[in-house]
């Protein structure tokens, strides 16, 4: 495996592996890797020749007051992990955009409701951000987590709508044994917070599994189990859509963000509708 630091070294790199006739999966991350992220690069891995990943805590993605600036960081660590998953470049740029500042990519709709509305600008972030990590890789398929369901669609929203010819993957899940959804941001909770944290997935499969399909009822019956010290939204929408649930939904999704502390967690999982 080989670190990169510079946008323009990565991206000539990926143009020459590509022009060799190779494929070229992408994991974008934030670092602080656990299985999760992990997950997601055996899968990439799996898919492609060479595998690129990036480490970068994206400031545009952040509000104010926010954690930026004690977002968690391990890198040698996280090479580590990289080396051992088998990818063969690290970009871990100081410097991202450079000069590069007076473009944003914003997907409308999707970006809107749910974490969009709890966190205004904040997926024009991850949206720019992408874009602007998906033209220095030159990724055939990048794979994203359903951690971050709305993320995902979003995420494959902007590559149709700007025909970016990069296949997007998503990945399960994944948790801890005791249900909790895999994040960087558990390193925040202490242990009282922590067992309250669990009540985030025991909500979520409480509605999944009551047999209940009236988005209402489940969303009464999913806040029941939930102890946090903030909730910004409970929501079951159309899997697809993300819209509320409608006559011709197939699949529907939980979705759940909460504030434990200093600490906001997400968690979300499928509903079948029919
Ligand atoms: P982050 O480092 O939090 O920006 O996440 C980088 C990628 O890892 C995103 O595509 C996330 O959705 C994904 N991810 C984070 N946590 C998990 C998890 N517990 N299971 C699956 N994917 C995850």
């Amino acid at each position: 495996m080989q670190r990169v630091v510079s946008p323009q070294r990565i991206s000539a790199i990926t143009a020459e592996a590509r022009r060799r006739g190779h494929t070229i999966g992408f994991v974008p991350t934030m670092g602080f890797l656990h299985e999760g992220h992990i997950s997601l690069m055996r899968i990439a891995r799996d898919l492609c020749d060479e595998l690129v990943v990036s480490i970068y805590v994206n400031p545009k993605q952040f509000g104010p007051g926010e954690d930026l600036d004690r977002y968690p960081r391990d890198l040698e660590g996280d090479a580590d992990k990289c080396e051992g998953t088998g990818v063969d470049w690290l970009f871990v740029p100081d410097d991202l955009y450079g000069d590069c500042h007076c473009t944003t990519v914003s997907v409308s709709g999707l970006s809107q409701g749910l974490c969009g509305a709890a966190r205004p600008g904040h997926f024009d972030g991850v949206t720019t951000v992408v874009a602007r990590l998906f033209g220095l890789t030159h990724p055939h398929v990048a794979v994203f987590g359903e951690k971050d369901y709305q993320q995902l669609a979003i995420i494959r929203r902007m590559t149709l709508d700007l025909a970016l010819d990069v296949e997007i993957v998503g990945g399960p899940l994944v948790r801890d044994v005791d249900g909790l959804a895999l994040s960087s941001r558990n390193k925040y909770l202490d242990p009282e917070q922590r067992k309250r944290a669990l009540t985030l997935h025991r909500a979520l499969f409480a509605m999944r599994d009551s047999g209940e399909r009236n988005a209402a009822s489940l969303v009464s019956l999913g806040r029941r189990h939930l102890d946090v010290d903030k909730l910004d939204y409970l929501e079951v929408v159309d899997a697809h859509t993300l819209q509320p649930v409608a006559p011709q939904t197939r699949e529907a999704r939980a979705l759940v963000a909460a504030h434990l502390g200093g600490t906001r967690l997400i968690d979300n999982v499928g509903i079948p509708w029919t």
